[in-house]
């Protein structure tokens, strides 16, 4: 008789079946922030906390025609950033960690985005979340992303019984595929959006119904 299967066998089966039917419904996915290099994906990511990737569109075109490198924003007066930003939300404490962030990659990195999470994480302003972000769309270099979106619906979906977004990236990169890391965590993002919604989720037309323990699932 073979052997029953582990719960965590188990478990990287079902992840791997929910990976599969994200992919097919989201093949084509990239980060909807507008940016040119590693370091405008950067200060892009730092303008996203707590606010819309739309929104944030609209403010980094006139941002970076202003300042277009880590030099240029080091040396920027920290006011004219706040005022360049501020509809984004947070802008004092977004300015100070941009100008910052700007100076350490003067001083530490020759002006160059670090293509590395621990040099990554070590300036002001940038989270491991950020560091997933920048890594994987600007260098190529998978990594999960946790955001809210990402926190919830793996939750929902039993591939993590963790709050904590580092104990969840953890959890989730045991289940899938490296290469896939930075794709499946944009997925679950796009997801997010269109049905696993934080209010009323889309359960009656969601793919991975059959496949999702939540217990309050609409009907
Ligand atoms: S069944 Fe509902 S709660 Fe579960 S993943 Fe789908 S939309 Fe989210």
């Amino acid at each position: 008789m073979a052997p029953r299967p582990s719960t965590s066998s188990e478990l990287k089966r079902r992840a791997d079946r929910i990976r599969k039917i994200l992919n097919a419904r989201y093949p084509e996915v990239a980060p909807a922030l507008f940016y040119r290099s590693p370091f405008e994906l950067l200060v892009a990511t730092i303008l996203s906390a707590q606010c819309t990737d739309l929104q944030v569109n609209r403010v980094t075109p006139g941002l970076f025609a202003r300042f277009g490198s880590p030099i240029a924003f080091a040396a920027a007066d920290l006011e004219e950033i706040e005022g360049l930003i501020h509809s984004t939300g947070f802008y004092k404490n977004k300015a100070r960690n941009i100008k910052a962030c700007s100076q350490a990659l003067v001083e530490r990195h020759a002006a160059q985005v670090p293509a590395d999470m621990e040099a990554l994480v070590r300036l002001p302003g940038v989270g491991r979340k950020t560091a997933n972000v920048v890594l994987g769309a600007a260098f190529g270099i998978p990594g999960i992303v946790v955001d809210t979106h990402v926190a919830r619906i793996s939750a929902r979906l039993g591939l993590t019984a963790h709050s904590d977004p580092e104990k969840i990236e953890t959890d989730l990169m045991a289940v899938i595929p490296r290469k896939e890391w930075s794709a499946f965590s944009l997925r679950l993002i796009f997801f997010g959006r269109e049905i696993c919604a934080a209010r009323k989720p889309k359960c009656p037309s969601c793919p991975v119904n059959d496949l999702c323990p939540y217990p309050d699932k609409t009907t």
